[in-house]
């Protein structure tokens, strides 16, 4: 439903996706529909528990049923969706709308989590993040609406869960302590030290300050405040850093009293847990405490421009960007409609997929193919997360002198789509995508509907009607039947003839951060000025508490929590079945995949030469999008569209399971399609790997500075992992190529590519890449479909594999095999026996005696933050030792990182993490601190090394690894461990098993092993801003 279904701009999450849980959850099984069927038998009009049945909906193509309720007594809402889903999800949600930027609903949002009546310790939250098995846990801030999801395949986790969470936020203390250590709080540099000077600290104050270090999320929060100047859109819900030190404790209390009722709550429930049961658990341990209140948190519409208006705002230089000259970001947007009307919501966002998406719509057309700018800008296309949607064009990367070419061309192509209207099967291809994306099975669906929904139910719209989104498709149809011009007269009445529109210029102000920083600093002045001798002595005295109080050792033994012996001993199989196309492996896995198929081919790049692999990223980027066969690029997109549901290729490092210095490189095709429609997709790859078209310098340079735009504008989101990654790049020959596919190496090399005058010398090393990678020699498949569908995919899958370059070769004519490379049994089960001189399937391993030594990068980028990250060589997957690392890590994080990064410095998030590659990696996001992170790094290892930590601690952090360990896998991506890793299932039940078995001695044992030794295997690097002390240290290295 991606075309209809995203998430709502400038949602923040409690969480940094790191720190959190994994989003790839659930399976669900084709069980009798038990769930749903119980969810019929309701009646309009019962009561239950304190609530009245007012709608019972199924909706079939979802495989849903919907039950809306209300809460009697104080008018809450609940929406139930009844599906056989074992992952369930609950949600609630608070219509929050500040009239200030101090950022009160975003602090509550975090305060709130920070203990309650029942739950009285410190951060219950946090603490049952390791006492449940829960696939999603997190709390988000939207502009208009607060909202707080779990979910858990386990029934007893979702009762303990949702006891945690109602007492959240409905008896939540609201303490002053937690307030100064997520809002914002004045604060000696160094707590105890009341010499030192006093500074401005708070997560929530700290985390803004990193949101607005990137300019797509400062560009997307001017021009809702600019487009929307009335009401709640016109200040910064997540709270501006300048504004956030106004907020007082007070203040925080009264907006909790008044928005966080019931009578202005929604409650969602989804998954094949009883309602009944949802719907007790809620009444008896809030709802019977209330009674109803009149909230008054609605938002009034905006009232209407009679002229359009235009306005120019400031931003920070970015210094990765392509061109320096053109930084720009221009827009135009124009307010639509309420979005609380379902259907016009649905048409005008399958009008705005029409206008934006993809090489064949106009606005590609008229402003990329043009080249005046990198990319569309960060704001595009259709957003119905305000109450009244908008619709936005425009570009980035621009030079300040275009801005006037592009308003014109803007305003050319909504005359001539009036005049002209679309392709009749450009409307196919978008009906076609949304059939496949109903079709195509996700792990997370519960929180996809709830943030689906949230939006419109938030503004009193109907949320089964969103649902419902077969019958919208039809009304669709027929709408586009009975009046031809229907889409155009949209586009006439919203765009043509709409003078509510706002054109937003942003451009970078060398002087910009410096600004800022001094009017953080005149705002520190002004309160620190202010202050009597007295209240300093209070603020140094608070600090000293606050410190006290976070050191304390917590007593969580009110809270509720799953044991280890609630973790299953065996999980459910997998079972795959592999065939050899002559040479050719692949594996075949039935899944009740819903009429889908999905196909994946991995091929090696041993052959290739050294100085090509850097632009394997760029490869892979553009290969399925340049035209191939008789199709140009244009075409092949549309075939793309009308035939399959998306086609990639992306570069992977795979580590071995049972040596450091082995790993395979190559590239991983994926793809799915409706069963329908697989010959055209065969065919489509076919015709990719056969003849790929690399001719059209133009369009290669549209994908160059598209790809080097996002790169750039994604390090701010990701720099922990930029951070790791460079870390690791001298510990392991994967991890070296690691970050030449997927580090700053990578973005400073697209970065030159972009700047370069010509693309002929780029553009001819492609085809060069191709003769070594698309070809089925090294290459190995896999497809999940359904039983009934596999005997007609693998006569597909046959025919492409002869259809390919390479086939038929005998051994002998094969390249030489190269020294450095090893050959190894492809299945996992033959591992241990010869390898040569049978007839097993073998994967070609590249084997190098690497020598790991210590580098330490800081990279200075005009961030307000750091992002710190120390990586240390360990051991493979298959090492005893591993699941003891496993667990050292979530013990560290939970136990001492969290306490030491987040809690008392300040920072969004840290922890420690040990990957498949062998790197046990330290990391922090969003840091105020560089140096000092790295020193709470080594002192947690000190403290794990004197085994501080208690059975109850160990248990804790094993169901922590148990919860992604046992996460869901979606039907189309179940065997994939095995076909690209040979992790089989006999393998993953031992390292179940040893991890069950990883002990007090374990834990202490790796500490020392490997966290202890020398410096050889340890990396560090830091991106963030300037820093003195690194460039007094001659041992680090500056970028
Ligand atoms: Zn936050």
């Amino acid at each position: 439903m991606a075309a209809v279904l995203r998430r709502a701009a400038g949602m923040r999450p409690l969480l940094s996706v790191r720190s959190g849980r994994s989003m790839s959850c659930c399976s669900w099984r084709w069980r009798s529909s038990s769930a749903q069927e119980r969810a019929r038998q309701y009646t309009v009009g019962k009561k239950i528990h304190g609530f009245t049945v007012n709608q019972v909906t199924p909706v079939p193509d979802l495989f849903l049923t919907a039950v809306k309720l209300n809460h009697d007594n104080t008018g809450a809402q609940h929406l139930h969706v009844a599906r056989d889903d074992p992952n369930n999800l609950f949600s609630v949600q608070f219509r929050t709308t500040p009239l200030n930027s101090t950022g009160v609903p975003h602090i509550l949002e975090h305060v709130v989590l920070c203990g309650s009546e029942k739950y009285q310790c410190r951060d219950p939250f946090f603490k049952m993040l390791t006492r449940s098995l829960a696939t999603f846990m997190n709390a988000f801030t939207a502009n208009d609406y607060t909202m707080y999801p779990f979910s858990t395949q386990n029934s007893k986790d979702f009762q303990n869960l949702l006891s945690v969470y109602l007492d959240a936020v409905f008896f939540p203390c609201l303490r002053e302590l937690d307030f100064w250590q997520e809002g914002w709080r004045l604060e000696h540099e160094i707590p105890d030290d009341p010499g030192s000077p006093l500074i401005f600290k708070g997560v929530v104050f700290n985390e803004m300050k990193g949101v607005f270090a990137n300019n797509e999320n400062l560009y997307a929060q001017h021009l809702q405040n600019k487009l929307l100047p009335e009401h709640t859109y016109s200040v910064v819900s997540g709270g501006d850093p300048l504004h956030i030190p106004k907020l007082t404790w007070e203040e925080l209390k009264n907006f909790h009293a008044t928005h966080y009722h019931p009578s202005n709550a929604r409650f969602f429930t989804y998954g094949d847990l009883p309602l009944e049961q949802h719907l007790q658990q809620i009444q008896d341990e809030a709802l019977c405490k209330f009674s109803k209140i009149e909230p008054g948190t609605s938002v009034p519409k905006q009232s209407r421009w009679s002229e359009p208006r235009e306005c120019h705002v400031n931003c920070g230089p970015d210094s990765m960007a392509p061109d320096p000259a053109k930084q720009t970001i221009y827009s135009v947007s124009f307010l639509l409609g309420d979005i609380t009307d379902s259907f016009e919501a649905f048409t005008l966002n399958l009008l705005s997929s029409l206008l934006v998406s993809g090489p064949n719509s106009p606005f590609y057309k008229a402003l990329i193919d043009a080249h005046i700018g990198t990319d569309f800008a960060p704001v595009v296309g259709y957003d119905g997360s305000t109450r009244e949607a908008c619709f936005t064009i425009g570009l980035q990367g621009i030079a300040e002198q275009d801005i006037k070419v592009v308003k014109e061309i803007i305003a050319k192509v909504i005359d001539e789509v009036i005049e002209n209207g679309f392709e009749q099967e450009r409307i196919e291809a978008l009906l076609h995508k949304i059939e496949i994306q109903l079709k195509h099975q996700t792990t997370n669906f519960g929180l996809a509907l709830a943030s689906y929904i949230a939006a419109n139910w938030n503004h009193d719209g109907d949320p089964v009607e969103m649902l419902q989104i077969s019958e919208n498709m039809a009304r669709f149809k027929q709408s586009l039947e009975d009046n031809p011009h229907f889409l155009q007269d949209k586009v006439k009445h919203y765009f043509k003839e709409n003078a509510h529109q706002l054109s937003l210029s942003m451009s970078p102000d060398e002087s910009y951060l410096k600004n800022q920083a001094q009017l953080e600093k005149e705002k520190l002045q002004e309160k620190v000025n202010s202050l009597s001798m007295e209240e300093k002595k209070e603020i140094y005295k608070k600090g000293l508490e606050l410190i006290a109080a976070q050191s304390r050792p917590q007593d969580a033994s009110s809270l509720p929590a799953l044991k280890v012996s609630d973790i299953q001993q065996t999980f459910s199989l997998t079972p795959v079945e592999m065939t050899y196309i002559d040479e050719v492996p692949v594996q075949y896995c039935s899944q009740p995949t819903n009429g889908v198929v999905y196909f994946k081919a991995f091929t090696n790049l041993n052959t290739l030469p050294e100085d090509l692999k850097p632009y394997v990223p760029l490869f892979c980027n553009v290969i399925t999008r340049m035209g191939c066969g008789n199709l140009d690029y244009r075409k092949q997109d549309q075939q793309i569209e009308l035939k399959t549901g998306g086609m990639f290729a992306s570069p992977k490092i795979l580590q071995d399971n049972d040596n450091l210095d082995m790993y395979e490189q190559g590239v991983l095709f994926t793809s799915h399609c409706l069963e329908r429609n697989l010959p055209d997709m065969m065919h489509l790859w076919t015709d990719i790997f056969n003849n790929p078209h690399f001719d059209d310098e133009e369009h290669l340079r549209v994908l160059v500075m598209m790809a080097a735009q996002e790169l750039s504008n994604g390090i701010p989101e990701s720099g922990h992992l930029y951070a790791a990654v460079r870390a690791g790049k001298t510990l392991t020959a994967a991890g070296r190529l690691q970050e030449m596919f997927n580090g700053i190496s990578q973005v400073q090399h697209m970065k030159r590519i972009a700047e370069k005058p010509e693309l002929l010398t780029v553009l001819r090393k492609l085809p060069r890449i191709k003769m070594h990678l698309l070809s089925n020699e090294n290459m190995r498949c896999a497809v999940n479909a359904t039983s009934q569908a596999i005997p007609e995919v693998s006569t597909e899958v046959e025919k492409f594999i002869r259809n390919i370059p390479g086939f038929g070769k005998k051994k002998k004519d094969k390249k030489l095999i190269r020294t450095n490379i090893t050959e190894k049994p492809l299945n996992p089960e033959d591992a241990g026996s010869e390898v040569s001189g049978g007839s097993q399937a073998t994967k070609k391993i590249v084997f190098s005696s690497f020598k790991a030594c210590q580098m330490k990068t800081h990279f200075q980028l005009p961030f307000p933050v750091n992002y710190v990250s120390e990586c240390v060589r360990t051991v493979p997957y298959l090492n005893p030792d591993f699941p003891s690392l496993l667990v050292l890590a979530r013990l560290l994080t939970s136990k001492f990182l969290h306490r030491e990064i987040r809690e008392k410095g300040g920072a969004y998030g840290g922890g420690a993490m040990l990957s498949h590659n062998g790197l046990f990696t330290f990391y922090s996001y969003r840091d105020p601190n560089s140096i000092d992170t790295m020193s709470v790094f080594q002192k947690s290892i000190d403290w794990a090394k004197a085994g501080k930590f208690t059975q109850e601690d160990i248990d804790e952090a094993k169901l922590s690894v148990f919860s992604t360990v046992d996460a869901p896998v979606a039907p189309s991506n179940r065997g994939l461990d095995r076909f690209l890793l040979g992790i089989s299932d006999e393998m993953k039940q031992k390292h179940r098993e040893q991890l069950f078995a990883v002990d007090h001695d374990s834990l202490v044992g790796a500490a020392n092993k490997y966290l202890t030794t020398g410096h050889s295997t340890w990396g560090a690097a830091i991106l963030g801003p300037e820093n003195e002390s690194i460039a007094r240290d001659p041992t680090w290295v500056q970028r």
